[in-house]
């Protein structure tokens, strides 16, 4: 029975909630406040602070209880691949699940929405495509494996993809990992001399520690937009060194936070809500 069809026959609102640790940070609780008056859902959804040794067990008790889904955040998402029975093709090659649910047999179902609220935010909010054009990845981590996911289920895909890590050997076995999906290029910064991209993003967490990755300014094409998947009140560092080298376009991950939640949100409800009028909603005034 899917959560719409449980809601006809309850009185009660479905219950969903993200589960992390740190979590009283999070902003996904005022996301699906704002999702769920738009598109007029009876939900309830909270954040809850769930200590890594405690998931498989609250999840378990969750769902047990009649809750309607769960979003999983660090440090659960790896784990959260392992414990779901299946997982949506996206989630098995990002190797990491951040929204959880169960389909109408009672199966865990495992699935990865980080990498399609990425290009639903550059695709939609941005007016930037990524078919065809010259794409650089920065990090191998979790993210960067969820947006490669995302990109391996675009019909148009990038005219070349090359992931960039200080950890050489991680970039390389995340491109043998997508073999035969994607065809990607690993290299280390050192190599990203002599080319140039169209579109830049940042999935390491440098900015997270007010760094950034060793970068060679003529790396930027004219007209390059370039996306960092962190956001702060203020621009990260990344956003910074973008602008300040003449980068057309300089993104946080304010959209992709909300762009997730959004893929999340339909999959549970089986509505779409508009993210363009939440992200003004959380954007910081100037
Ligand atoms: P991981 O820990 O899995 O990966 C971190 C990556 O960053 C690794 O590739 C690591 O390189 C690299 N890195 C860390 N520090 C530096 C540094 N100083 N210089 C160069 N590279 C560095 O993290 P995730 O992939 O889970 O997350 C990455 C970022 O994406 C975080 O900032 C996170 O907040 C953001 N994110 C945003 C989301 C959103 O909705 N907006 C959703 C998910 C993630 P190495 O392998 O060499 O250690």
């Amino acid at each position: 029975m899917s959560d719409v069809e449980a809601d006809k026959q309850s009185s009660a609102p479905t219950r969903y909630a993200v589960i992390g640790s740190p979590i009283s940070h999070s902003k996904s609780p005022l996301i699906h406040a704002l999702f769920a008056a738009q598109t007029q859902q009876a939900i309830t959804y909270e954040a809850i602070e769930v200590l890594e040794d405690d998931f498989e067990r609250f999840v378990g008790s969750w769902f047990a209880s009649g809750g309607g889904g769960l979003n999983v955040t660090v440090p659960h998402k790896e784990r959260a691949f392992a414990f779901a029975e299946i997982t949506t093709p996206r989630a098995t090659l990002a190797r990491a699940v951040n929204t959880l649910s169960l389909d109408s047999a009672g199966r865990l179902v495992g699935d990865n929405t980080d990498g399609a609220g990425l290009l639903n935010d550059l695709i939609e909010n941005y007016d930037t495509p990524i078919g065809g054009k010259r794409l650089l990845l920065l990090g191998a981590g979790g993210a960067t494996r969820g947006v490669l996911a995302a990109i391996a289920d675009l019909p148009n895909k990038p005219a070349s993809i090359t992931v960039a890590n200080r950890t050489l050997s991680r970039a390389q076995g995340l491109a043998s990992d997508f073999e035969g999906r994607l065809e990607i290029i690993a290299v280390s910064y050192d190599d990203l001399q002599q080319h140039e991209y169209d579109v830049v993003i940042n999935g390491t967490s440098a900015s997270l520690g007010g760094e950034l990755p060793p970068l060679v300014p003529s790396l930027l094409a004219p007209d390059c937009c370039c996306y960092d998947m962190m956001y702060s009140a203020e621009p990260t560092l990344f956003l910074r060194w973008a602008k300040e080298h003449g980068a057309a376009k300089a993104i946080d991950g304010l959209g992709m936070l909300i762009g997730q939640a959004a893929v999340a949100f339909s999959l549970w409800r089986g509505v779409e809500p508009k993210t363009a009028e939440v992200i003004l909603a959380l954007r910081p005034k100037a």
